[in-house]
């Protein structure tokens, strides 16, 4: 399979439907051929801007996909449009189908232990064909190396990571080269939505591309996160206008 990236701000999204890019985990999976992948929205793009440390942990990962419609909308303005989102929630409901036929192991490391466990119970009701490797919430001590051992130990397929950014990229990149095996996926806050804690946006919402103005109406406090949109739209506008000269 080929690689073609687009890249917004420095930042290289891989040129992919969802369908496309679960079918190319799946045959890493098979491969056994370890993987990170980031799902990134502008916000992360904006982070990268500022924090050289955290752009280093992006360098590491195999592959950057298009979490948000901001990022679909960059593309699409410095001509080099990407086909789709890929996010992190549609991917983790795709991977568990997939786990589920194929009878694979997922980690679940992430939330809070009320979701957590939520979670877990609803995935073995729903997917009886997956194997759950092991489970820890989100609170956890980042010094203290039993976690990253016991999920190596636990030789998961996949091991969802929902601790929100930054912090997931984060453990992602600090621990990943002590890995053998495993696709590791950064999934926000994906085992609240799937738990039923958090509601994500109706269908229609999502179709219309509004889905970041019903979390803003949902969720008031995370206004101020929002601002880093329209500033996103800016630099990538002026770094356009700058390259048509
Ligand atoms: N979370 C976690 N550990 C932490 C902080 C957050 O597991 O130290 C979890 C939190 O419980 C939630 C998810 O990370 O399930 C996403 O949190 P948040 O909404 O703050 O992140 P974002 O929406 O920015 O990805």
């Amino acid at each position: 399979m080929t690689n073609k990236f687009v890249h917004i701000l420095g930042v290289p999204f891989i040129d992919t439907t969802r369908k496309e890019f679960i079918t190319r985990l799946q045959d890493r999976i098979e491969k056994r051929e370890k993987t990170f992948v980031v799902t990134a929205n502008p916000e992360i793009v904006m982070h990268s801007l500022q924090d050289p440390a955290y752009k280093q942990i992006l360098g590491k990962a195999d592959y950057i996909t298009a979490d948000g419609i901001g990022i679909v909308k960059a593309a699409a303005i410095v001509g080099e449009p990407l086909p789709e989102r890929v996010s992190g929630y549609d991917m983790m409901l795709d991977l568990m189908e997939m786990a589920n036929q194929k009878r694979q192991r997922i980690f679940f490391l992430g939330a809070s232990e009320t979701v957590l466990q939520e979670t877990v119970r609803l995935v073995q009701e729903k997917y009886t064909g997956i194997h759950i490797a092991g489970h820890h919430n989100g609170f956890f001590d980042w010094t203290d190396p039993t976690l990253p051992q016991t999920i190596k130990n636990s030789e998961p397929d996949l091991v969802f990571i929902a601790l929100g950014f930054p912090r997931q990229e984060q453990w992602i990149g600090q621990h990943i080269d002590g890995f053998d095996q495993g696709v590791f996926i950064g999934v926000g806050g994906s085992f609240d939505v799937f738990s039923g804690n958090v509601k994500r946006a109706p269908e229609l919402w999502q179709k219309l591309n509004l889905e970041w103005f019903y979390r803003l109406v949902k969720q008031p406090s995370r206004w101020k996160r929002m601002l880093v949109l329209p500033k996103f739209a800016l630099v990538v506008i002026r770094g356009k206008v700058f390259s048509k000269g």
